[in-house]
């Protein structure tokens, strides 16, 4: 994994949530105060942007520009959430000696485990958490197990689709969602929407490459 692999990747992910995102703005309508769509493209944006400052700096370094751009520069939760996930890959273990796919997804882990502190939200509490944390603890499996890569990318897309349609049906526990009680039921979550959609095309990019 490279800055330029972090960079393309997220352009990809721009395109992917420009076309979904009257869905996206819809669920956030529905359960939330409507900025999630917001927030998301303005933290694309400004990751994209920051391609001339970051292209020629090691990993952890350029990780940790995509982290403090991310955490100052959207509102939501979904700054912290996902500031936290970057800042905490940034300090991955001998990151900048080279990144191959069981490292990235060590790191991913450990992001996922440092949002799901920073959030205390855990799976079945109507969150990105119920995206994030099957998909995180899919891959480690598939490493431990010794699974081809591409097949264990196929799962976690699979994975992160079940776990965004399971948010329907919850209560929300955590969030502004948990506002509304069980008038919450019956919408899927929309940081579980953005997040499933960005994962399935991580994972989708790295198959076809
Ligand atoms: P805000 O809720 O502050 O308006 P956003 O609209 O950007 O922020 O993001 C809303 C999303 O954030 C929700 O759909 C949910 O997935 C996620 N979320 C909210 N609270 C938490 C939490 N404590 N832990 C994990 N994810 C959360
Ligand atoms: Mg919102």
């Amino acid at each position: 994994m490279s800055v330029d692999f972090l960079i393309e990747t997220a352009k990809k992910i721009q395109v992917v949530i420009n076309d979904n995102s009257s869905e996206i703005e819809k669920l956030d309508q529905e359960i939330g105060d409507g900025d999630h769509i917001f927030n998301v493209q303005r933290g694309i944006k400004l990751v994209i942007e920051l391609e001339p400052t970051i292209k020629d700096l090691i990993m952890s370094k350029a990780l940790n520009q995509i982290a403090m751009k991310v955490l100052s520069g959207i509102g939501g939760s979904s700054g912290a959430l996902f500031g936290t996930l970057f800042m905490t890959m940034a300090k991955g273990n001998s990151i900048d000696e080279g990144i191959d796919y069981k490292k990235a997804i060590e790191i991913f882990a450990e992001g996922v485990e440092a949002v799901k502190q920073r959030g205390k939200a855990d799976v079945g509490e109507k969150t990105m958490m119920d995206v994030l944390i099957p998909v995180s603890n899919c891959l480690k499996k598939g490493v431990e197990d010794d699974k081809d890569l591409k097949e264990i990318l196929k799962e976690a897309v699979e994975v992160a689709e079940k776990g965004m349609f399971s948010t329907k049906d919850l209560l929300a526990t955590k969030g502004r969602a948990s506002f509304l009680g069980e008038r919450a039921r019956g919408h899927i979550d929309p940081g579980a929407r953005s997040s499933q959609l960005m994962i399935k095309t991580v994972c989708e990019s790295v198959i076809n490459s």
